[in-house]
């Protein structure tokens, strides 16, 4: 099998999570607490322009959306995905996903976040980044203890540019991978496809994994069906490496 090959062969595999596996979707009117933002869209609230205006309003609705996702389990696509990187050479992962569900996952692979966390607040004075997962603050928005500032989700809103540093990284690491897997997503939607066109420059093989997975344009082989059930047939087929008991979280 060309897949099982590859994966055994690859000195870089580099994976991209895409937003068929957030936890971030849409709000359930069935939920008290998130009724007010049911016609609410995310473009309409995730900008500078409405934080500037209404920054209580726009951190409400991160607070709703941060108890929604802490509400979820791990996907067990995410969960088989850690299985699969644990047997996998020099990996890279990278996701646009904001929910931080990765790392609550247990990944053993620090991700890229290219559109940020809502886990974390960034101070709009002094710029400091910190891990925050309150899902209630006594006063919004959130004040920086360090300079008094206002702090803001560490999220990339609509019309903003990515992190510049972290997309650096995600194109070194596309451009590295000998094999890269869109987990979740598809090839041709950004941020994937540019990241994916960078490993086709490498000649890597790209493989999208998920239910509308389709094989054409840059993706060369798709493997459609529930996520979970590809990955974990990866691992039960052998045709990755054991789990290195001695590798770095
Ligand atoms: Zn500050």
């Amino acid at each position: 099998m060309r897949l099982g090959t590859a994966l055994r062969t690859a000195r870089v595999v580099t994976v991209l999570v895409g937003a068929d596996l957030s936890a971030d979707e849409a709000v359930s009117p069935a939920d008290s607490q998130e009724r007010e933002w049911v016609d609410i869209e995310p473009s309409d609230i995730a900008t500078p322009e409405e934080f500037r205006q209404a920054p209580e309003r726009v951190w409400r609705w991160y607070m709703s959306r941060r108890a929604s996702i802490a509400r979820r389990s791990p996907f067990p696509a995410l969960l088989a995905l850690n299985d699969l990187l644990q047997r996998l050479p020099r990996t890279h992962l990278i996701t646009g996903n904001v929910d931080g569900m990765l790392e609550r996952g247990g990944t053993p692979v620090r991700p890229l976040e290219l559109h940020g966390s809502v886990w974390r607040t960034r101070c709009m004075g002094c710029g400091r980044v910190r891990a925050d997962t309150r899902s209630a603050h006594p006063e919004l928005p959130p004040r920086c203890t360090h300079c008094g500032g206002i702090l803001r989700p560490d999220v990339v809103w609509f019309g903003e540019a990515l992190n510049t540093h972290v997309l650096d990284q995600a194109v070194r690491a596309a451009c590295v991978a000998e094999v890269m897997l869109v987990v979740g997503g598809r090839v041709n939607h950004q941020p994937a496809a540019s990241l994916v066109a960078h490993a086709r420059e490498n000649e890597a093989l790209v493989v999208e994994i998920g239910l509308d997975a389709r094989a054409g344009g840059l993706c060369q082989l798709a493997l459609p069906g529930p996520p979970e059930d590809t990955l974990r047939a990866l691992v039960r087929q052998g045709l990755t490496r054991p789990p290195d008991p001695a590798a770095p979280e």
